[in-house]
């Protein structure tokens, strides 16, 4: 399937590794081009150059910075003068017991993964609503449908975003000038992130940790975890020509974890 984005430009936030990178690069095979947005210069760099191999046809721009800061946000909104596509994300908040959050940690939070994708949507839907196409993907959690405990951080942060996209996505002009905004909600999927969560969470519990990451997959009926392309192709087809009736929605990708009927 021809996905119709070629020539497009697209801001993949937070995107040198795990979901962001693989979204940046099913965009980039679809002809898409990308600016890319990491803290870590090396790794971004690194990225970039595997992208632009991926297809030498698109432009890649690498914008090194902490998107979850005014600079970071405006230096990455500065690298081309108008986006077509918008994927937001950013590292996600620590684990641990709410009685150790402060006011700080909260605020760290909610700048991370829901103000700052707030900002981002404010700075580029009103151009893709007067250019008659955009698509924002926000990467958000499956902890949004079925918390998890010691999340609690990014279970309040995300569901205040998710709160706040129901509302906008369906705002006059938007739909009907075929700009798109929909969550996407990972379940487990096969990143340094994950691994080092569940590293931890092993290490916590006094188990070893290959023996506690088997007992994860087992749990999944997909008895696996995701892998970031199959991440990246869901994203490349909600960004499509082909996606202009799908909006506000929460898109589970999860290989049946949550046990939902909905
Ligand atoms: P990852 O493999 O650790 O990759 C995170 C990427 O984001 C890196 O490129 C990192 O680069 C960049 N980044 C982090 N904070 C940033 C910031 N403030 N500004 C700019 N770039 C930043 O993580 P992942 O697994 O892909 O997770 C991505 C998001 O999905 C996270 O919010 C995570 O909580 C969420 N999620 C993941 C899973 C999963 O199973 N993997 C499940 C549910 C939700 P630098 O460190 O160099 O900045």
């Amino acid at each position: 399937m021809n996905l119709g984005i070629a020539g497009r430009w697209a801001l993949v936030c937070a995107a040198s590794k795990g979901l962001g990178k693989a979204c940046a690069q099913a965009l980039v095979s679809e002809g898409v081009n990308v600016v890319i947005t990491a803290r870590g210069e090396h790794t971004l760099n690194e990225t970039a150059r595997q992208l632009r191999a991926i297809n030498p046809e698109v432009t890649v721009i690498a914008v090194a910075g902490d998107i979850s800061t005014p600079e970071g946000r405006a230096a990455a909104l500065m690298a081309h003068e108008h986006f077509d596509i918008l994927i937001n994300n950013a590292g996600g908040p620590p684990p641990g017991d709410f009685r150790e959050w402060n006011r700080d940690a909260w605020l760290k939070a909610l700048d991370a993964n829901m103000l700052t994708p707030i900002e981002l949507i404010k700075a580029t839907v009103d151009g893709m609503a007067a250019r008659g196409f955009g698509r924002i993907i926000n990467i958000t959690s499956s902890a949004v449908k079925s918390p998890i405990e010691s999340l609690g951080l990014s279970n309040g942060a995300r569901s205040g975003l998710t709160g706040f996209i129901a509302g906008l996505a369906r705002q006059e002009n938007l739909a009907s000038r075929n700009v798109t905004i929909n969550n996407l909600q990972p379940g487990s999927f096969d990143t340094d992130r994950l691994r080092d969560n569940l590293v931890a969470a092993a290490q916590e519990s006094g188990q070893d940790s290959e023996v506690f990451l088997d007992e994860c997959r087992s749990e999944i009926p997909a008895k696996r975890f995701g892998s970031p392309e199959e991440f990246g192709a869901l994203c490349a087809f909600v960004c499509s020509s082909h996606a202009g009736y799908l909006t506000g929605q929460n898109l589970l990708i999860d290989g049946g974890a949550v046990r939902s009927s909905q």
